[in-house]
């Protein structure tokens, strides 16, 4: 079979629920990409902020053999080692004192959503469960995270969704204190939208989000599903900002491309799970636990966050100088390596020009180019992108 001929059979026997691109990939090294024909691709989309320590990561692959050759699975009816080490890891790098395991950010959301809403009903109160969420936000597709996602595309078609979330505009502090009420359990949020558009929170908006719930009693969620694990040259994107939520849901990187979530929270309020009141089959399996150890480990023993701060600062410099020369580029704008530039016209074109010259490049909302690449690009591969894109630009007359 060739190319067209595993496209043609993929689009008769699977749901036709994504737009793909018509190339079919076979295998990976560090943030190369090699397609059924033999062409080569630099990936700057990383699986979406999935492939931090780059394709077929040796030393991930040889921990998931290893632990499969052991056991893969033993349900949560048992305790097992790898789940408790990795829980330990996460509790001592972040502001978390414990772990819920799950199998995708959609999944770590859900629980995020449940554990804060149970806080209330478990302290007799009966009436606050209203979730307040962001405008061109992201939270998932299930029910209850396609209802937290403030943006209409997601949810339409699928009402009615679940009941209780009310939508203000991201980086507006008036319009989230005129919200924040009795009546508020939760305020959920991205600290930089990631499918809304590489929008970054700023500083004063994090600390008057912290300060509102801290006065009303309401619990603070920051879902770092995509900028978690090192994305922004932190290991969390809160620390930017010095300023720690009561939830956490991390998912894309901790397994560099083995489906896994976990949602972080601190004692007072994850005290609100017990026993029976949320699960998972899979969540935290032994596989997946002793995969994303050696994930965690890795980003320690080579400094991942450090390349990422430096390749990060240099590829934004050099999309920023690109700005200079072509006037289509309206902004150059995120942290570490999730960049976003947002052009006047649509991006689409682009992102195919630079597929056929051999670079995968990301399009969100109609006209904001993301780049997301593995943490261990090189700057070579980023002036490869960047040459071409300035090719591109200079022959593109809009
Ligand atoms: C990708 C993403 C999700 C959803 O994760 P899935 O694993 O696809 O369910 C939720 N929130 C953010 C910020 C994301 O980027």
């Amino acid at each position: 079979m060739n190319e067209s001929d595993w496209i043609n059979l993929a689009d008769q026997v699977i749901a036709n629920t994504y737009k793909r691109f018509p190339v079919v990939f076979e295998s990976g090294q560090g943030a190369v990409l090699t397609d059924v024909e033999g062409r080569a691709y630099v990936d700057f989309v990383a699986g979406i902020a999935v492939c931090n320590l780059g394709h077929a990561n040796q030393g991930v692959a040889d921990a998931l053999a290893a632990q499969a050759k052991k056991l893969f699975h033993v349900s949560n009816l048992f305790y097992t080692t790898p789940q408790a080490e990795l829980a330990q890891w996460l509790v001592d790098h972040s502001f978390a004192d414990r772990v819920f395991f799950c199998n995708s950010g959609a999944e770590a959301n859900e629980a995020a959503i449940k554990l804060a809403r149970k806080n209330f009903f478990d302290k007799g109160n009966y009436n606050r469960w209203r979730i307040i969420a962001m405008e061109q936000s992201f939270h998932g597709r299930t029910y209850a995270t396609l209802s937290a996602t403030g943006q209409k595309k997601v949810r339409e078609g699928f009402e009615p969704i679940l009941e209780g979330f009310d939508f203000v505009p991201f980086n507006d502090i008036d319009a989230l204190a005129a919200n924040v009420s009795e009546k508020t359990c939760a305020v959920l949020l991205e600290l930089i939208q990631g499918e809304g558009g590489v929008l970054c929170a700023s500083p004063e908006y994090i600390k008057a989000a912290r300060r509102l719930c801290d006065e009303t009693g309401a619990i603070l969620i920051f879902d770092e599903i995509q900028t978690g694990m090192g994305r922004t040259g932190k290991l969390f994107a809160y620390e930017h900002y010095g300023v720690a939520p009561d939830i956490m849901t991390l998912a894309k990187a901790l397994g560099n491309g083995l489906p896994i979530g976990a949602m972080l929270a601190m004692e007072d309020v994850v005290r609100a799970f017990t026993p029976g009141s949320h699960a998972s089959t899979f969540g935290g399996t032994p596989v997946i636990t002793a995969a994303a150890l050696e994930v965690v480990r890795q980003m320690e023993r080579d400094d991942i966050l450090a390349s990422c701060r430096e390749t990060g600062a240099y590829f934004k410099e050099r999309l920023t100088a690109l700005k200079d020369r072509h006037d289509v580029i309206a902004d150059v704008r995120g942290v570490g390596l999730m960049l976003g530039m947002r052009l006047k016209t649509a991006g689409a074109p682009i992102v195919e020009a630079c597929m056929k010259k051999g670079y995968l490049i990301n399009c969100t909302q109609e006209t904001i180019l993301r780049f997301i690449p593995p943490l261990v690009i090189t700057r070579a591969q980023v002036d490869g992108l960047i040459a071409c894109l300035d090719d591109i630009f200079s022959n593109t007359h809009t």
